[in-house]
């Protein structure tokens, strides 16, 4: 079967290349041809000898994911919908800003996780992502908007592992594409601009952290034991306090000196003065560096769970930062489009009925984009 070059880190192309009776060099060739050109045809990778492009085109493929549907918010967040076989898509968001533009990726399809305010959590498991596919949202996405910017200047500065799925519990295909990412011969992305977002798996934790050390977000969601193992499940394994212990032990190899912390916020869950203060006296005693990002919940009816009022957000908000901690409150982007955190997998929950959505809300049928 012919290999999808996108499931390849450097290595992984100089051990395929060797495979083929190639030199070493024609990895780094071959990766700058696929992520900084955005070629998928090896008939216009011209550095490279016609023997060589024509074993390619045996042995090998660029195996891009069909896209379903593009939508584009009034705001400019972009949202793909990708058919990842068997019934499954997956989702991946552009966020544009002032000084950035940041790609959300999907990790898995579904998530076995099952947070309560998290429509991925509710809509259940189907499978781990390749490297190649989770790749493949951003080779996509960088040269589609490159393409439609005019521009062969980079797009995506920044990349969150945060749609869908738990990126921790798909490690052997995270860790290849993120050294893609992160690779001068492919992305070429710093360190702190690639973040993996974890419920908390304590042992990848540490593995990550030795592997492939980026910027880690952690979703914390309560400040104790008894809460977070109802919103987030996967505490009742792994406890606060052993996270907290290994996102202390993260630090001694990130690229940055803080962990931050998502906090979904609830209403009359865990909104309260007092649970803001329990979190404040939680991350004092750890003595953990860190930073706070609250997020808006974006409702869906299986949760059973409403949206805090804006005041007890702004309230809690104060509370963290009196306590000099750096607090931000999420911006909701493209709500329009559905993009809003937790939303993403609303779409996928009932497929049949996503479908029909996507029809009735006059999607954009995409044409393969040729590319350079
Ligand atoms: S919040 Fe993340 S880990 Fe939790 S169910 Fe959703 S995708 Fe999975």
């Amino acid at each position: 079967m012919a290999a999808n070059l996108l499931d390849f880190d450097l290595e992984g192309m100089s051990a395929f290349c060797e495979s083929l009776g190639e030199k070493h060099f024609r990895a780094t060739q071959l990766f700058r041809w696929i992520h900084q050109k955005g070629a998928s045809d090896f008939g216009q990778m011209s550095d490279l000898a016609k023997s060589l492009r024509d074993k390619l085109a045996i042995n090998a493929t660029i195996m891009a994911l069909p896209v379903t549907s593009e939508h584009v918010s009034a705001d400019g967040t972009v949202k793909w919908l990708f058919d990842v076989g068997a019934g499954d898509a997956i989702e991946t968001v552009f966020i544009p800003e002032d000084d950035r533009g940041t790609l959300c990726i999907s990790s898995q399809a579904g998530c076995a996780v099952g947070c309560r305010f998290c429509s991925t959590g509710h809509q259940g498991f189907s499978r781990n992502l390749t490297a190649g596919e989770i790749v493949a949202q951003l080779w996509h996405a960088e040269h589609a908007l490159r393409q439609r910017r005019n521009t062969s200047d980079r797009v995506i500065s920044n990349v969150v592992m945060m749609g869908m799925g738990e990126p921790l519990q798909n490690y052997a295909a995270l860790v290849p594409a993120l050294r893609v990412m992160l690779d001068d011969h492919g992305y070429g992305l710093s360190r702190r601009r690639v973040t993996v977002s974890t419920s908390g798996v304590v042992p990848m934790i540490d593995r990550l952290r030795d592997d492939c050390p980026v910027a880690l977000a952690v979703s914390l969601h309560a400040a104790d034991d008894a809460l977070r193992d109802d919103l987030v499940p996967i505490n009742r394994k792994y406890p606060i306090a052993e996270l907290l212990d290994a996102c202390k032990r993260y630090l001694d190899t990130a690229p940055r000196d803080f962990i931050t912390f998502e906090y979904c916020m609830l209403d009359g869950v865990n909104d309260s003065q007092a649970h803001a203060e329990a979190l404040v006296r939680l991350l004092r005693r750890a003595g953990l560096p860190c930073k706070f990002n609250l997020i808006p919940f974006n409702p869906f009816p299986e949760s059973g769970l409403r949206r805090s009022k804006r005041a007890s957000v702004i309230a809690f908000a104060q509370t963290l930062q009196a306590a000099g901690f750096v607090t931000t409150i999420r911006k909701t982007r493209g709500d329009d489009i559905d993009a809003a955190c937790g939303q993403l997998a609303g779409e996928v929950q009932d497929r049949t009925r996503v479908h029909e959505r996507l029809r009735r809300n006059a999607v954009i049928p995409i044409q393969p984009a040729p590319r350079a």
